[in-house]
Formats: structure tokens, C-alpha cells, sequence
């Protein structure tokens, strides 16, 4: 077995990675804050530990592999849009935290083994607020409770940068009753409206860090495998997890990992440039596409960059992926072999796990794959334990088909207007094909002419019933 290589923010180097456990390795990732629908750049970290977790859960064993995202569901966000909207906090963060799970399933995301809301651990954040209080790394200023920066030396070693570096580079809220502008909050009051729990220092809530640092523990214990999130966690999200946890005496993750942003068509994704999606945009239709993006496909997209480079969204890409994925999806539907019969016993492409257990990369694993499939599987007869490593990777990958809740039509009436459509071009009976066309596109589908021929695929306009009439 070659090892694993991660890279690790906290050394900036790629180092060989030693479970402290092997038969419980454990991850903690930053989850979302619940109160509106998570954009595709959200399901960056989610599409990129879930990767990993399945890697971890290859390597050293589905049930020997602890995974923990939380919910942040108590939030000054939260808190406005329940103002705006007339609704209660919890109705609010239910609703969005259920939409989180199907669309994460929809990407082939699998649930982590524990998933935390912040509001049903109170007590611990309160009790290591208290520890970091008699510690002296704490102090009481107008109600509120603040971490004092100062008190840990190693502050800012994540990043490698000092605190005064940060100061001057950081948008730090400044408060009169700080001792220090780098100094954070870890309790604060709440007003008889807010959300708010019993507290030494009276009714209040804690600031959004110490709950990272109070569940991780709780979860996963004072020292644990790997810790990950969005670049934009680094600082000062993880900073301020690193200073509560070690101050406490925790040992708290030994190896950081962080993805980069995600961009579309080469620009920040932003509500103002009209780029700006959520991964159920994509999945209905509803972007600028306008055509629904299979689950798989949003994962191939996203596998297809390393996750320490940005990566674009673009739609040449989701093409090319759907593409990739629809002569897969031939090859397994012809097949005597189908993804229920491939259990963990079956070995995967051996290229494929070796580029994963190289710090992920994701982008050579599916090139090696694509490859594979070119030069093994394309032959009148084909290896079948050639095509069970094949689909084996696959499920290592997470690309074997999530569930998707869209109005499927049956395969085979797809299958048999791109094959008119195909004949009739490749007979030149350009104005049968462009009839044709035609009519698909009335019925709320989408026609793509590539090299290897007609694809068809739903809009957020598709009526199932009128592209049947035309079989
Ligand atoms: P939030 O709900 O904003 O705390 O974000 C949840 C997760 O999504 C965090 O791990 C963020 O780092 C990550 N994230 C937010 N925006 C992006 C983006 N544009 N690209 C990649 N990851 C992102
Ligand atoms: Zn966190």
C-alpha cells in the first residue's frame, strides 16, 4: 500500500500522512451557515473532503473513518433574514439545512458521520469560554467575552504571518471595548429578540468560531487527523479555531487543508454580474446554461481542477464532462456488470488511486480514467475485471450516478431521436435533422451537435410527454 500525501497549510509542504489511529482517522470540515441556498461555490469543499473521505474510506476502511461537518445555524445572517421575512430562526435554518443535504446528495456528496448544529452544543462552547476565561486568555469587556490575541504567541502561524502583519492587512471590527483590534469575540449579549442561552455572563450566544473548536472536540477528541475548509477560512476563522483549541490544551488537527475559490466564465461569481448560482440552479435549469446539469456532471467539472488551483466553472466544461459521462453511462448499460455488483473487494485502477493519494489530484485521476476507458474498454470483447476496476473507480470518485430528482425521461427515447438525428445528418438530409431539431427544442430540450453526435438534454422547460410524442 503506497501512502497517502497531503499538503498541509500549517507547513506549506506536502507531507506523507500518519493517521494517529488507523482504525479511527478523523476529519473535521467548516459546514455551512444555514439560511439560503448553498451557490456552487459552497459545494467546492464539499465535492473535495468528500473525495477525500471516500479516499480515507478505501485506504484504511469504510468504518474506520470518523468525518464531521457542522451547521452554523446561529448566525447574524440567520438572524436578519428571520427579521426579513417574518419567519422563526428555525424554520428558517431546517428548510435550508435540508435543501443542503439533497443538494449535496445530488453531487454525490456522502453524509459525514456526525453533523452538529451549533445551537445543540451550547454547553461545551460555554465551558471551554470558561476554561480560556480562568486561563487568562479571555476577558469580559461590556458583556461581550473576548479571546485576547496577545496571550498566544503563535498566533497567525496557519498563514505564516505575524499579528501585526494582520492588522494592517485585515478587516478587523473595532470596538472600544477591545484591549486589542485583533481580539475576538467568543460570547456575546443578546437582546430579549436574539437568539440566546443562560451564560456566566448572561444571556447571550457565542461568536462563530468557538463552535468549530467546542464540536470538533466533542466529536473527535483533543487531537485529530485533518481539518479542512475554504481558503477564505484560513484567516480568521482557522486562526481563531488554532488559538481557542491550543489554549485550551488541545493538540486539536495536525494536518490543514484548504481549497481554493471557484469562479465563473473567469469572474467572481457575484449577484450583481448575474453569475451567481446555486447548485440547484444548475441542477433545474436555471442558470445561463439552461439546461439541467446532472449531479455527476457538476462533480466531474469540479474533479476535473486540483483543489489548490481556482477553478472556473464554465459551460464548455459541464459539456465536455456530460459528454465523458453519457459514453460511460453507454458503456455500464451494455455491460453484464452493473455498479451494485462492485463491492469494496473489487481493486480499482491502480493510476487512478495513485494520483489521489498524491495530495488528490483529481484532475490526472479522471485524465487517467478517460484514458482507461479509451484504451481497455473500447474492444469488441472487454476484460470484465478491466471493466470492474473501471466501475470500482468510478464509485471511488463519487461519480457513479447521484440521485437527482428531475423529471428523467427513459434513456432510450434520448437515445433514439439522437440516433434519427445522427442518420439523417450523416445521410446529408440536413432539413430532416434540422425538423427534427426543431421539434425537440419545442418540447423544452436542448440539442448539442458534437463530434460523436446529438446530445440531447433537458431544460428547466422540459415536457417529457411532447419529446415522447415525437419517438
Ligand atoms: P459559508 O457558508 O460562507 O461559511 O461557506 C461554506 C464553505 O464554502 C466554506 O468552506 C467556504 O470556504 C466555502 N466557499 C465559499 N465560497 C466559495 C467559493 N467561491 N469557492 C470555493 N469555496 C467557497
Ligand atoms: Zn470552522
Amino acid at each position: 500500500m503506497t501512502e497517502i500525501k497531503l499538503y498541509n497549510t500549517a507547513t506549506r509542504s506536502k507531507e506523507r500522512f500518519d493517521p494517529i489511529d488507523p482504525a479511527n482517522v478523523r476529519m473535521y470540515v467548516c459546514g455551512p451557515t444555514v439560511y439560503d441556498r448553498a451557490h456552487i461555490g459552497n459545494a467546492r469543499p464539499v465535492i473535495v473532503f468528500d473525495t477525500l473521505f471516500r479516499l480515507l474510506r478505501h485506504v484504511y476502511g469504510a468504518e474506520h473513518v470518523t468525518y464531521v461537518r457542522n451547521f452554523t445555524d446561529v448566525d447574524d445572517k440567520i438572524n436578519a433574514r428571520a427579521v426579513e421575512t417574518g419567519r422563526s430562526i428555525r424554520d428558517i435554518t431546517d428548510e435550508t439545512t435540508g435543501w443542503y443535504l439533497n443538494d449535496m446528495a445530488a453531487v454525490g456528496a456522502l453524509e459525514p458521520n456526525h453533523m452538529p448544529r451549533a445551537t445543540e452544543w451550547i454547553g461545551p462552547m460555554v465551558a471551554m469560554i470558561e476554561d480560556l476565561m480562568a486561563k487568562g486568555h479571555a476577558y469580559v469587556a461590556e458583556g461581550h467575552v473576548l479571546f485576547r490575541v496577545r496571550s498566544y504567541e503563535a498566533y497567525g502561524a496557519l498563514s505564516g504571518r505575524s499579528v501585526d502583519d494582520m492588522i494592517a492587512g485585515a478587516r478587523v471590527e473595532v470596538a472600544p471595548y477591545k484591549e486589542d483590534p485583533m481580539d475576538f469575540v467568543l460570547w456575546k449579549p443578546s437582546s430579549d429578540d436574539l437568539p440566546g442561552w443562560a451564560s456566566p455572563w448572561g444571556r447571550g450566544r457565542p461568536g462563530w468560531h468557538i463552535e468549530c473548536s467546542a464540536m470538533a472536540y466533542e466529536l473527535l477528541g483533543a487531537r485529530f487527523d485533518i481539518h479542512g475548509g475554504g481558503n477564505d477560512l484560513q484567516f480568521p476563522h482557522h486562526e481563531n479555531e488554532i488559538a481557542q483549541s491550543k489554549c485550551c490544551g488541545h493538540g486539536f488537527a495536525n494536518v490543514w487543508m484548504h481549497n481554493e475559490m471557484l469562479q465563473v466564465e473567469g469572474k467572481k461569481m457575484s449577484k450583481s454580474l448575474g453569475n451567481f448560482f446555486t447548485v440547484r440552479d444548475l441542477l433545474d435549469g436555471n442558470w445561463s446554461g439552461g439546461w439541467k446539469v446532472p449531479g455527476e456532471v457538476i462533480r466531474f467539472v469540479f474533479l476535473s481542477t486540483h483543489y489548490r488551483k481556482p477553478m472556473d466553472w464554465t459551460e464548455r466544461k459541464a459539456e465536455d464532462a456530460s459528454k465523458v459521462l453519457r459514453r460511460w453511462q453507454a458503456l455500464v448499460d451494455r455491460s453484464p456488470i452493473s455498479y451494485a455488483g462492485i463491492g469494496p473487494n473489487v481493486d480499482p485502477i491502480d493510476g487512478v488511486v495513485q494520483a489521489l493519494k498524491d495530495d488528490l489530484n483529481t484532475s490526472l485521476a479522471l485524465k487517467l480514467l478517460v484514458d482507461f476507458e479509451k484504451q481497455r474498454l473500447r474492444a469488441e470483447t472487454v476484460d470484465l475485471s478491466d471493466l470492474s476496476s473501471f466501475l470500482r473507480t468510478i464509485q471511488i470518485l463519487g461519480l457513479h450516478g447521484a440521485t437527482n430528482d428531475s423529471t428523467e425521461l427513459p434513456e432510450d427515447i434520448k437515445a433514439a431521436l439522437e440516433d434519427r438525428l445522427n442518420v439523417a445528418r450523416s445521410e446529408k438530409r440536413f432539413d430532416e435533422s434540422d425538423a427534427l431539431r426543431a421539434r425537440i427544442l419545442e418540447a423544452g430540450y436542448d440539442v448539442l451537435i458534437g463530434k460523436s453526435g446529438a446530445i440531447i438534454r433537458e431544460t428547466n422547460q422540459a415536457d417529457p410527454a411532447k419529446l415522447e410524442a415525437l419517438k
